[in-house]
């Protein structure tokens, strides 16, 4: 993949809202901003056939950034709204985006059921093993160790959650992990996953340069995936299983029937407001 598709007039700052993020200085948020807008400009979507929707966190600021339709939404349910969208309009590119607080706490049953259901989206989540927002705490991808946290001054003391292997026994059926640090590599995913006829889903390594300056290291301990994506969900759980979360690629990818409800049902918020009336 190189470059902006040549038919689309469409750049990826065409793709960016002009607000200013508000992301601390070396976030690793700013680059998933980057890869977002130049697959949108790689595809060649008319920006008002994208939907962008998030639940609360300093990722989940993205939908603000971008020129597409967006929705930012409460704590965690992201994935319940976007499915909402999905069903009522089968015609948009929905895109999610949040962090791994909002998507596999707050959010964990909704993770599960969306990677189940197998809607056509992409749901991409910004790693960065801490709760950013809310100044720090521990979230589900924090190790057991991880002792800066006033409200764990001892490590969370429980093994951080997996969220690719999590995601295959759920049935998602497009896995994949990117880098921040690798703009290029994040954008190539990006436009796979858009692609991708069914549940995609992407975390990204996004370092927290605020509450985790450690993640520095990040970029000495990732490295590529040589082995190329399977179908075989055998293959790929022993491969996530056996991996220690630094390795970036695409793992997964099957297809199979996308879920969407056959008979979308749409209706003024009027007719809604008068069937619900008490
Ligand atoms: Fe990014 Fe961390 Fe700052 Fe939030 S607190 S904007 S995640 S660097």
């Amino acid at each position: 993949m190189h470059g902006n598709n040549p038919v689309s007039a469409l750049k990826p700052k065409h793709y960016k809202s002009g607000i200013k993020p508000v992301w601390c200085p070396g976030c690793g948020d700013f680059s998933v901003l980057s890869a977002v807008t130049k697959a949108l400009a790689y595809l060649a979507l008319p920006r008002q056939n994208v939907a962008m929707i998030s639940g609360i966190g300093c990722s989940s600021r993205l939908p603000a950034y971008t020129a597409v339709y967006g929705f930012h939404g409460v704590h965690g349910r992201a994935l319940a709204v976007a499915s909402g969208l999905k069903a009522a309009r089968p015609d948009l590119t929905v895109l999610v985006a949040g962090g791994d607080g909002d998507g596999f706490s707050i959010g964990g049953n909704h993770f599960i059921h969306a990677c189940r259901r197998n809607m056509d989206m992409t749901y991409i989540v910004m790693d960065n093993e801490v709760y950013g927002m809310t100044k720090g705490q521990a979230s589900p991808t924090t190790a057991p160790d991880w002792a800066e946290s006033k409200l764990t001054p001892h490590g969370p003391g429980v093994p951080s959650f997996n969220p690719t292997s999590i995601a295959l026994a759920s049935g998602a059926t497009f896995i994949a992990r990117g880098f921040t640090g690798d703009p290029n590599g994040l954008t190539k995913l990006l436009v796979e996953a858009i692609q991708h006829p069914g549940f995609a889903f992407i975390q990204a390594l996004s370092p927290c340069p605020t509450y985790r300056p450690e993640h520095k290291q990040w970029k000495k301990e990732v490295r590529g995936f040589e082995e190329g994506a399977t179908s075989d969900p055998g293959v790929a759980a022993q491969r996530l299983q056996a991996d220690d979360g630094m390795t970036t690629g695409l793992f997964y990818r099957a297809e199979i029937p996308v879920w969407q409800p056959e008979n979308s049902v749409s209706c003024q918020t009027s007719e809604l407001e008068q069937t619900f009336r008490v």
